[in-house]
């Protein structure tokens, strides 16, 4: 089944550019598309993704969109569904395949389950294209689908890739072999770094970096009171004072050491704003890099630190951990999560109870997605570092974000997170996020060493300013709209 997703107007271009430092940036949106968007006329821009809440492409689609319509360029967004679930059991191995992780192995049974989805997708899509349509189509679970839409309504079509390795190993060949039957009918396909692009795609293949927007729930500034309403009202901290508006519809569990989920002040407050937090908030995903982060905390906190002052003794002893995702049902293309949420929850329950008391399993409710922007912004806002020691990334909004709220960032170095970080300038980087020695070392300097986590939080902000908001996103896809207009490779 297809779901048209209804996208509610948000800021203008005219709000954006009463921010000081984003006047130059719609100026400059305004004069790099302004002689392409005529082309656009009488048209609509399809873009269509797996999932309506939950990851990076969900979060960034609506206000794109927002952005174009106000550039005159009419888009609807068409979320894909099925009830046959072991759809999303392959293409979350078809996901590990492409990162190069996995048995290197696809089936004809593989091979016919994807052709068949994408064949009943199509059916429920294509009467809603028009002649004059042109597809954007994100990830690889909706690319069977656009490639048949495409070619049998004869429309251009763009397909735009989240995702890959910077290596070509027999997993991702794998995992391509899949694929390349329906991408390679696309007229230009879009990766977020040069390196992810298999040799049969480089004839038409454009860069465009992953954005935020700085006005969103999730990106706009919190003032000090904000930030403690809002993990007051959150359940995340205990407040002495009334707060001034309701809790949230749902509040923050944290993991017991039973295994069962409680508020999040169970069996004691946090302290978020009360000492050195470090943080790391993504999807229960391996490719994430919990596990040794966990690891390489319980080392930081033990003998590997051993030697230090008094000073720096004292802030790594109050130094807390947060390993925070959503709630694993939420997320319904990962059907991963509750086990590698179940993995976790194990290491932590084996921890020494001297460390496990400063480590907490934080699950955020997702049925509000406003109220979960929130509650991400503040924790992003708050803590002292913001880990992202993914094993592999295709880029890490998880780091964008706190980069652009000036919060030091210690980051792995997958190819996402290498396209963001000057390791030493923007922030601290783990060569081998699989070795909790060298994510102790790290977690060690990032605590002890402000004034030089503070100075490259700085630098992070300014370069989330110059690259990585919504401004140049957007200009640069309708750049490639509009030469797929003009000259269709693929007809
Ligand atoms: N996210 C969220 N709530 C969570 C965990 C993650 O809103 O509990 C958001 C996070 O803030 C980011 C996105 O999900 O905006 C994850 O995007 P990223 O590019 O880091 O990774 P992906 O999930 O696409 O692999």
């Amino acid at each position: 089944m297809i779901e048209v997703i209804e996208v509610p107007t948000g800021p203008s271009l005219d709000d954006y550019a009463t921010s000081m430092h984003l006047t130059d940036a719609v100026a400059e949106l305004r004069s790099a598309t302004e002689s392409i968007t005529p082309l656009f006329e009488g048209r609509t821009v399809w873009l269509v993704n797996s999932t309506a809440r939950g990851g990076g492409v969900a979060e960034m689609l609506p206000r794109q969109m927002g952005i174009m319509e106000e550039l005159g360029v009419r888009t609807r967004w068409a979320v894909m569904g099925t009830d046959r679930h072991e759809l999303f059991h392959l293409t979350k191995r078809l996901h590990n395949l492409l990162h190069g992780m996995g048995e290197p192995c696809i089936s004809d049974e593989d091979r016919n389950l994807y052709e068949e989805v994408s064949r009943e997708l199509q059916a429920d899509f294509e009467p809603m294209v028009g002649p004059e349509d042109i597809l954007l189509i994100h990830d690889p679970q909706p690319a069977g689908l656009g490639a048949l839409v495409k070619e049998s309504l004869g429309i251009p079509a763009v397909w735009r890739c989240h995702i890959g390795l910077d290596d070509d190993v027999p997993a991702t060949r794998a995992g391509w072999s899949l694929l390349e039957p329906y991408v390679s009918r696309y007229d230009r396909v879009i990766f977020s770094a040069e390196e992810y692009v298999p040799p049969f795609l480089s004839d038409r293949s454009g860069l465009v970096r992953p954005a935020l927007d700085p006005f969103s729930d999730k990106n706009q500034y919190l003032t000090p009171q904000e930030i403690i309403d809002v993990l007051g009202r959150a359940g995340l901290a205990i407040s002495p004072h009334p707060l001034l508006s309701p809790p949230f519809s749902r509040q923050v569990e944290r993991l017991q050491p039973d295994g069962s989920f409680k508020p999040a002040t169970t069996p004691d407050d946090l302290r978020i704003l009360h000492r050195p937090m470090i943080m790391q908030i993504s999807r229960w995903d391996r490719l994430k890099g919990w596990a040794p982060l966990m690891k390489g905390f319980e080392l930081f906190k033990g003998e590997l630190l051993r030697d230090v002052s008094p000073q720096d003794r004292r802030a790594i002893e109050q130094t807390g951990l947060l390993l925070v995702g959503p709630e694993p049902a939420a997320v319904q293309d990962d059907p991963e999560a509750v086990e590698v949420l179940d993995e976790l929850c194990h290491q932590y329950r084996t921890l020494p109870p001297e460390v496990r008391k400063d480590v907490a399993l934080l699950s955020l409710p997702m049925e509000d997605q406003e109220e979960n922007a929130r509650i991400v912004n503040a924790l992003q806002s708050s803590v002292t570092v913001v880990v992202q020691n993914s094993v592999r990334e295709g880029f890490g909004l998880t780091a964008t974000e706190p980069m652009w709220k000036g919060t030091p960032v210690l980051v792995s170095n997958a190819c996402g997170l290498r396209q963001q970080i000057r390791p030493g300038t923007d922030g601290d980087m783990i060569q081998d996020p699989q070795d909790p020695v060298q994510v102790a070392r790290a977690l060690g300097r990032a605590v002890c060493e402000p004034d030089r986590r503070a100075t490259m939080a700085r630098s992070a902000q300014r370069r989330v300013r110059e690259e990585f908001l919504v401004f140049t996103q957007v200009a640069q896809e309708l750049q490639i709209l509009a030469q797929t207009l003009r000259a269709p490779l693929a007809r």
